[in-house]
């Protein structure tokens, strides 16, 4: 491993230059992202009408488009302490494998029991909820990652915690619903008999495998008719972006320190929550005119949101009780083809994200999976850690870049997001080494079928 002198292997901040405020990209977005409309009425959702469904305090942040930095409570911040900084990791070993001239770096969020960066935000609306004096929340969990975080900040903060786990996952990771369960929270395969909404979609598809959108009907439905608890979200809205900034004020903070400036910087995109963490304080410079980074959001080709989808007011959810976002998706009636295994299987997309790329602040790249996977084992064999399917999405990218400058003698400097490990993910890479890994891309007619359930909102 050829190291540059001033550049450590792995840089991590000190404990006083860690972030005390996230950042909120809508301060500086000049076309602030459209808000969320009550499927009824059309209108904006109020405060009144959201604090229905979310703790008051996360309610003010997600309408917050005017304050720049909002300050971490300390409470927040110490529980950080236990597993950030995370480090910003220059991949030497990678670049000699590629014997590219690029310098390739990776903010490694795998390095807490939760295994990826979800944990950020789960700390901080459990925090908010138990501020609240609730007694407990609901939530969805697509491969598990998502609900593992939020169980480990419920039993810190001593909150119940119910997650609704999407079937395939709950019958194919029975390891990560152990996890939630050491943790303290219970755990139900979605669709289930417990709720109006599972029923409902049972009877109109039996036998399905679920999706995330069925197990956020069923969470909030959960949320709003028990007394005492809120629905929790752990991608797509503002306020989980605004969480997941630390991501990017760390990152920021530790390459400005050695002088680094990233020229592209590239994440994985299911939500937009880990990559609109990543690009915050970077796209925030953009934003006001200061700096100019190429910004590209990768999503799994059998899930195109961004690169296939259509910007559009649209469900959040399959069951239709939640509030209406405008973004880039592919219907909430759309449900990935079962053997797409590398997460990533949102519909849609962050509302800010997605005005951002509208805008043309970020590109948006789609790739198939037996090439993630490609990258992942790649990765995994110089540099050690086996890689979450979803971070190896922007693994593959990062390893395209550097290849290209490769060809052209360029010395890029890329920067990407590692949001997780891949530990709960080995029936995934079993598939893969035993050849049986398929790649599947919608046909437009698979497509028009999700696009036909978006409503005709004229907004
Ligand atoms: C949830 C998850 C993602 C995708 O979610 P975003 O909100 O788009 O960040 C990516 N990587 C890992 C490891 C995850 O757990």
């Amino acid at each position: 491993m050829n190291q540059e002198k001033n550049i450590p292997y792995k840089i991590y901040l000190e404990e006083s230059e860690m972030p005390t405020a996230w950042y909120n990209m809508r301060a500086d977005m000049k076309v602030k992202p459209a808000p969320l409309l009550n499927p009824g009425t059309l209108q904006p959702m109020t405060f009144e009408e959201l604090t229905g469904v979310f703790c008051d305090d996360l309610v003010r942040q997600e309408l917050d488009d005017d304050t720049a930095f909002v300050e971490i409570p300390k409470e927040i911040r110490d529980f950080y302490k236990m597993y950030r900084p995370s480090p910003l990791v220059r991949a030497y070993c990678l670049e000699e494998k590629l014997q590219t001239p690029a310098k390739i770096y990776y903010k490694f969020e795998g390095n807490n029991t939760s295994g990826s960066h979800k944990l950020n935000s789960a700390i901080a609306q459990a925090y908010y909820a138990k501020k609240q004096g609730l007694k407990g929340v609901t939530t969805e969990t697509g491969a598990g990652q998502w609900g593992t975080a939020l169980s480990m900040a419920c039993a810190y903060l001593g909150l119940d915690c119910k997650v609704y786990m999407v079937k395939v996952s709950y019958e194919q990771k029975p390891f990560r619903r152990e996890v939630m369960r050491t943790y303290g929270a219970s755990v139900t395969p979605s669709p289930s008999e417990t709720t109006n909404v599972g029923r409902k979609i049972l009877a109109e598809h039996p036998g399905t495998t679920g999706s995330l959108g069925c197990a956020i009907s069923e969470a909030v439905e959960v949320a709003t008719t028990n007394e005492g608890y809120r629905y929790v979200l752990g991608s797509v809205l503002n306020q989980v972006l605004l969480h997941q900034s630390v991501i990017g004020l760390e990152t920021k903070a530790a390459m400005d320190k050695y002088g680094i400036v990233p020229d592209i910087i590239i994440g994985c995109a299911g939500g937009g929550s880990n990559l609109g963490g990543l690009i915050a304080p970077f796209m925030g410079q953009k934003l006001r005119g200061e700096k100019d980074y190429r910004i590209v959001a990768v999503e799994p080709a059998s899930c195109p949101s961004f690169t296939r989808g259509k910007f559009a007011y649209d469900f959040c959810d399959t069951g239709m009780i939640c509030p209406l976002a405008k973004m880039y998706t592919l219907g909430s009636g759309f449900i990935p083809s079962p053997n797409h295994a590398g997460g990533l299987r949102f519909h849609g997309m962050s509302t800010i994200l997605s005005q951002l790329y509208h805008d043309g602040y970020m590109e948006a790249t789609s790739v198939e999976q037996t090439s993630v996977f490609e990258a992942a084992e790649q990765f995994a064999r110089v540099e050690g850690i086996l890689p979450a399917p979803e971070s190896a999405h922007a693994i593959r990218v990062a390893i395209d870049e550097a290849l290209k400058c490769k060809e052209t003698g360029e010395e890029k400097t890329i920067l990407f997001g590692l949001t997780g490990t891949g530990y709960f993910d080995l029936v995934a890479y079993e598939k893969f080494h035993n050849g049986e890994m398929t790649d599947y891309i919608p046909t437009d007619e698979d497509l028009a079928k999700g696009f036909a359930g978006i409503p005709k909102v004229d907004k």
